[in-house]
């Protein structure tokens, strides 16, 4: 039989699950618990979706970088920045859109080689999640800073 991959992400698929449902997963996980480990919700979804770069448009993948390049490196930064950007970035003020068409569609140049995916972290079960998370999106932040994808 032949091993399916995630065209994305290039993840072994097996239990016929998919990348989302990994993701729908960890987000239930998130919103059961909003307050405790729902905080790392926003490095959930950041470092899923650049794992899944054709799910932004191409603004909106360059938007996602730096996000996560601020979040990794100054974890503090996550409130400041989500009340300074809550206003720039409400859909009906924005002028390009944050999520992939098919005319718009986020790419890497080179694929960067991912070390950890979203089933590695579901498989880490809800009490390593949070710190899972973390390593998650330093390891989705190296691998794009490896493959030259930061520039
Ligand atoms: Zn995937």
């Amino acid at each position: 039989m032949d091993i399916v991959q995630c065209v994305e992400c290039g993840a072994p698929l097996d239990d016929g699950k998919e990348c989302r449902d990994y993701l729908h997963e960890m987000i239930t996980w998130d919103f059961e618990d909003f307050n405790g480990v729902g905080k790392i919700h926003h490095l959930t979804v950041l470092a899923y979706n650049l794992q899944h770069p054709s799910l932004y448009s191409r603004k909106g993948l360059e938007n996602a970088k730096v996000s996560l390049q601020e979040f990794v490196r100054n974890p503090s930064s996550f409130r400041e920045h989500d009340e300074l950007h809550k206003e720039s970035l409400a859909s009906d003020v924005r002028d390009w859109k944050i999520t992939g068409t098919a005319e718009d569609r986020g790419a890497y140049p080179v694929k960067p080689d991912w070390t950890i995916l979203a089933s590695d972290v579901v498989r880490g079960g809800l009490g390593a999640y949070v710190d899972n998370v973390k390593k998650w999106s330093e390891s989705v932040l190296s691998a794009l800073e490896v493959s030259g994808n930061l520039d």
